[in-house]
């Protein structure tokens, strides 16, 4: 069986070769995951690291891992509750999953009473899904305006979960003209199924949780 290091550098070779201009970042989903793991990770070089919960990514990164605090980028990829925005904000460094006004609403105050905000992207509902969070695209500039003349936000990149019954590279084309439209720079698009279809279509994150790290318990 492979390392995880080993995992890690098959990833990243795989990201380097279809990324043409932009570079792709490996974010690596480390969400349901033994502690165990994340040392290995950690000691395999990786310092990006996705979780898709506030509460599990604060017991684990909180406290324990400090020593590699520094280095350290955390990404939520998961929905952002309103009223856990100043834990969410006082852990990660970027948030993928800005959707609806409460919730910059709730980012505003935040900042407005002197905190730290994280980076933030748009999720898009790009396959137009019901249960699915995420603007859909018809509603993104209209949206993307109220983030700046409504609430002040600076959006830098746009996210996106395609439908699993579908092949994702329309929906990271999509994903992709949208921010190119808007003039955005960041890209989160691609998961362990399709991270190289998304980095040939010019991500700058992937996502990849189970191809690194083996199944999640
Ligand atoms: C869990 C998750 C991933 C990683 O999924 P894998 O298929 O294990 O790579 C990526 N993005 C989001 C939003 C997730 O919730």
């Amino acid at each position: 069986m492979k390392s995880l290091k080993q995992r890690a550098e098959n990833i990243d070779a795989v990201m380097k070769k279809a990324a043409s201009k932009t570079p792709c970042r490996l974010i690596a989903v480390s969400k349901q995951q033994p502690d165990e793991k994340i040392v290995q990770a950690l000691d395999a070089g990786l310092r990006i690291f996705g979780e898709n919960r506030v509460q599990e990514a604060a017991a684990r990164w909180g406290e324990r891992f400090v020593q590699h605090r520094d280095g350290l980028e955390l990404h939520l990829i998961g929905p952002l509750q309103s009223n856990k925005t100043a834990d969410a904000c006082a852990l990660f460094d970027v948030i993928h999953t800005l959707d609806r006004s409460s919730l910059a609403k709730a980012l505003a105050k935040y900042r407005d009473g002197g905190g730290k905000l994280p980076r933030l992207l748009v999720q898009v509902n790009t396959g137009e899904e019901e249960q699915k969070s995420g603007v859909m695209p018809a509603k993104l500039s209209a949206f993307l305006r109220s983030m700046d003349q409504d609430y002040g936000l600076t959006i830098e990149g746009l996210m996106c979960i395609p439908p699993v019954d579908e092949a994702p590279g329309a929906h990271f084309w999509l994903l992709r003209t949208l921010a190119a439209d808007h003039g955005l720079s960041e890209l989160s698009m691609g998961m362990s199924a399709d991270y190289d279809t998304a980095a040939k279509l010019g991500a700058t994150y992937v996502r990849v949780g189970s191809a690194l790290f083996g199944a999640r318990s």
